[in-house]
């Protein structure tokens, strides 16, 4: 499932619409493993996580096993107990579009708004 935006730019991955996501163990913890390994710098920093964009994600699985919490699943693999992290995740860009490359972005700034509400982590 995909969201459409008037700021998207054309789909890079040539109609797979399953995907990889980021889910909630990412929030505060934020290490940054998984955009190191990513080919394609699709892995968008937000203020309490991070958001897989998409479109832009080619399905490599290369940023899965680096996550020292287990945030990063195959779509169709999500724990039942994180099953909103694709809406979120694909939320996310709504506004964002596909920025074709995160490095160059930078940090958001922002979070969904499931995400911001959520109360903050203790260690
Ligand atoms: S699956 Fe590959 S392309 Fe997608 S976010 Fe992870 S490293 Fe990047
Ligand atoms: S490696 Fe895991 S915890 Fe670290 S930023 Fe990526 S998804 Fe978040």
């Amino acid at each position: 499932m995909r969201l459409e935006s008037e700021h998207s730019a054309p789909i890079k991955t040539g109609g797979n619409n399953v995907t990889y996501i980021i889910a909630e163990p990412c929030v505060d913890v934020k290490d940054k493993s998984c955009i190191e390994e990513c080919p394609v710098d699709c892995i968008y920093e937000g203020s309490r996580m991070l958001y897989i964009q998409p479109d832009e994600c080619v399905d490599c699985g290369a940023c899965e096993p680096v996550c020292p919490v287990e945030a990063i699943y195959y779509e169709d693999d999500v724990p039942a107990q994180w099953k909103d992290s694709l809406k979120i995740n694909t939320e996310f860009f709504i506004e964002i579009g596909s920025p074709g490359g995160a490095a160059k972005m930078g940090p958001t700034n922002t979070d969904h708004a499931q995400i911001a509400a959520l109360p903050p982590k203790s260690e």
